[in-house]
């Protein structure tokens, strides 16, 4: 990261975004996985110089909606294209077929019948398999996906619609996970998907067994090892769809410090922005991770980073040791690439939005 550009930005807030390194990052995971194929989930961040950074290292994209599809197929005219996500309207799933994409994740039975009165698609059924995962952040079961009922019933329909091509099984069913625990799931699910395909006599049967790769923001040197993923995934066609995990490590939120101030004990340092243009530490709950990019001397003090939000629960990280900054200070938040500028409600109070900075 340019350390130097970032400090001579003329007006904070700030996002940055590292493209040079998050194209070699990419380019890594993609050689980690061999055979495999990687899409990368745009709703992580859907920036069109993020997706243009990555788009030559990832076999395509996966998007959740119209809007993330038309936004996708517009900045990545030849990309492939899977569209996923539940309560995909009429609308959304003709788009699909007059956008040509390459996969269509069938969320219900009732989804692949108005899929099937719009047209020809190559389709994969989203699978909600009883598989635990005990040490997963987010467990994707609630409405997601298909149990064993609800697939049986779609591949009886399947049948009769011959337009309709069975690809192969979708199983996106936790994140936060590490790399053997996540390999042991792919595992799980593949014992599990490939002789149902194969019963039904889907040729050359696909499984996507979609992302939630760690990332953990407490320990941001932590990494999900890929290469260990890579090497110890099953055989088949296999298909991973993480977003978190390529884009998180290559956006920063850089601010300055607008006050200091000690109120019944407690130190507040209160930047200029806040949780309205970086929610990531709000939404998951955890401190963001950060670094001060100007030297201020002295002893460490305890402090917890707050922004101009009118509402106790704009806090970007709390309690946590900072040196005794003052009015001035720059900080840079890390790890800000992913579920963060595109999850906030970014018109709460209407502050001037951050500039947008990308470096190759
Ligand atoms: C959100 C999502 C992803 C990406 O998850 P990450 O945690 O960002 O890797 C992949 N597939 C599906 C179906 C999703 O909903």
């Amino acid at each position: 990261m340019n350390l130097d550009y970032i400090r001579a930005l003329d007006r904070y807030p700030a996002y940055v975004y590292d493209l040079r390194g998050l194209a070699d990052h990419t380019r890594d995971i993609r050689s980690a996985l061999g055979a495999t194929e990687l899409f990368y989930a745009a709703k992580a961040n859907p920036d069109a110089e993020i997706l243009r950074a990555i788009a030559p290292h990832v076999d395509g994209v996966e998007v959740s909606s119209g809007g993330e599809l038309t936004h996708v197929r517009d900045v990545l005219p030849q990309a492939r294209i899977a569209f996923g996500g539940p309560g995909k309207t009429d609308e959304e799933l003709a788009l699909a077929l007059a956008l040509d994409v390459d996969r269509i994740h069938v969320e219900s039975p009732h989804e692949l019948a108005r899929l099937a009165a719009l047209g020809p698609a190559d389709v994969l059924l989203r699978a909600n398999l009883p598989i635990t995962t005990p040490n997963a952040v987010l467990s994707m079961s609630g409405p997601f996906g298909m149990d064993e009922d609800a697939l049986t019933d779609c591949a009886r329909h399947l049948a009769g619609t011959p337009h309709l091509r069975l690809r192969g099984v979708h199983a996106h069913l936790a994140s936060g996970l590490d790399a053997s625990t996540m390999a042991d799931l792919a595992r799980k699910i593949t014992d599990w998907a490939l002789p149902w395909l194969r019963a039904l006599d889907v040729a050359d049967p696909e499984v996507n067994i979609g992302g939630g790769m760690a990332v953990d923001y407490a320990e941001p040197d932590a990494r999900f090892d890929w290469h260990a993923y890579g090497a110890a995934l099953p055989q088949g066609t296999l298909r991973v769809e993480p977003g978190r995990a390529i884009t998180a490590y290559h956006g920063w939120y850089v601010t300055d410090v607008l006050d200091v101030k000690t109120t019944r004990g407690e130190t507040f340092v209160v930047l200029r922005g806040g949780t309205h243009h970086l929610r990531t530490p709000a939404a998951k709950g955890h401190d963001q991770p950060f670094t001060v990019l100007t030297r201020p001397h002295g002893t460490t003090m305890t402090a917890t980073l707050v922004g101009q939000l009118c509402t106790p629960k704009d806090v970007l990280a709390r309690n946590v040791p900072v040196p005794p900054l003052a009015p001035g200070d720059v900080l840079a938040f890390t790890m800000a690439g992913a579920y963060a500028w595109n999850i906030s409600h970014q018109n709460f109070l209407m502050h001037p939005p951050p500039t947008f900075h990308y470096l190759s």
